[in-house]
């Protein structure tokens, strides 16, 4: 690895609501050297490839993708620097804020005076979910159902059961429709809530609730699910496409890399009113944070954390 190291003011991990919101802040109170880094090829975060509304204001609701392209343009107008297709690996030592980085263009040390990490939380994967079955093709969670549909246009299946009933199994359901698919059920241990009967009522999705995942069929491609009532009753639910979707994790890897202590209940990093970190001059931020709040909730924290890094940085 080459260890020339390049030096930045403030350097932001992950180009979502958060980051971006604490690069233009930062950019537009005069601080020079900021810089984004985004390990997919196109900046936004997860609101990049949420097609549905709800993004925004009430009053200026916006889709996904619309509201990740102002946030972007916000903040290069402001004179941030983001580039995409970054990725920080790790960090090169115990004590600065330095990170090691590959790109397009090779790996690279960055050092900088503040380092602040807004990686994300992402749905729980598969094989942490400790469902019993096979591993067949066919199982996704929200987040990659909804790249697979609206950035790559991939096929995602005939039939489709959603396991989950909070807001991003409903998104699921929307995505799937969108994509041609039909859902044979959302599957939720609790109610159906308001969502759930809209589902119900108006989309004619079956929502069966009290009723837990117990096996994944099929092989190579999922065939079926086995659903097991709040009565004990089991049965198969024909699908070629499972959507296993909410139970958020922080996305903590460089967090727990960098020693940074981390919250026994969301596993993500402890962070003060100001967004420190346990670490001096590394801050943490957004969902990785706070794991499942709205955009625009990261994105007022992003905000919020402007003022302490500008009295980090000297400048208040
Ligand atoms: C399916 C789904 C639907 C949603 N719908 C809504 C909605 O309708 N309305 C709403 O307000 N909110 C919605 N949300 C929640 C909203 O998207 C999040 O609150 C918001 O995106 C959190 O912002 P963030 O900046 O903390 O993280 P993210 O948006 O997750 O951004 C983190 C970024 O960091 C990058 N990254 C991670 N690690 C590295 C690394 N090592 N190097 C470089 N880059 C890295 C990731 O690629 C990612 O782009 C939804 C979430 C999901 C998953």
């Amino acid at each position: 690895m080459n260890h020339a190291v390049r030096r930045v003011d403030v350097l932001v991990i992950g180009s979502g609501p958060a980051g971006l919101a604490v690069a233009t802040g930062l950019a537009a109170a005069g601080v020079r050297g900021v810089e984004v880094l985004e390990r997919e090829q196109q900046a936004g975060g997860v609101p990049r490839h949420c097609r549905h509304g709800g993004f925004g204001t009430p009053w200026r609701p916006l889709s996904g993708p619309a509201y990740a392209s102002r946030s972007v343009r916000a903040a290069e107008d402001a004179g941030a620097a983001v580039r995409t297709g970054v990725t920080a690996l790790g960090w090169a030592d115990a004590t600065t804020p330095t990170l090691d980085t590959v790109g397009v263009h090779g790996h690279e040390r960055i050092a900088a005076r503040a380092v602040v990490l807004a990686t994300g939380a992402r749905e729980r994967p598969r094989a942490a979910r400790l469902v019993p079955g096979t591993r067949p093709a066919g199982i996704l969670s929200t987040g990659e159902l909804q790249q697979s549909v609206h950035l790559f246009g991939h096929y995602v299946g005939a039939r489709a059961v959603v396991v989950g009933g909070e807001s991003v199994g409903h998104a699921a359901v929307g995505t799937l429709r969108r994509a041609g698919a039909a859902v044979t059920a959302l599957i939720t241990e609790g109610g159906a809530g308001r969502r759930g009967l809209d589902a119900r009522m108006r989309l004619g999705v079956p929502v069966l609730t009290r009723t837990t995942l117990t096996e994944i069929l099929g092989r190579p491609r999922a065939t079926g699910a086995r659903v097991r009532h709040a009565d004990g009753r089991c049965v198969v639910l024909p699908c070629d496409t499972i959507v296993l979707t909410g139970d958020f994790v922080p996305d903590h890897e460089l967090a727990r890399r960098g020693g940074l202590s981390l919250d026994p209940d969301t596993h993500g990093p402890t962070a003060d009113a100001a967004s420190r970190s346990s670490r001096p001059g590394v801050f943490a931020l957004g969902n990785l944070v706070h794991v499942n709040r709205p955009a625009r909730a990261a994105a007022a924290e992003g905000r919020r954390a402007v003022p302490p890094l500008l009295r980090h940085l000297g400048m208040r």
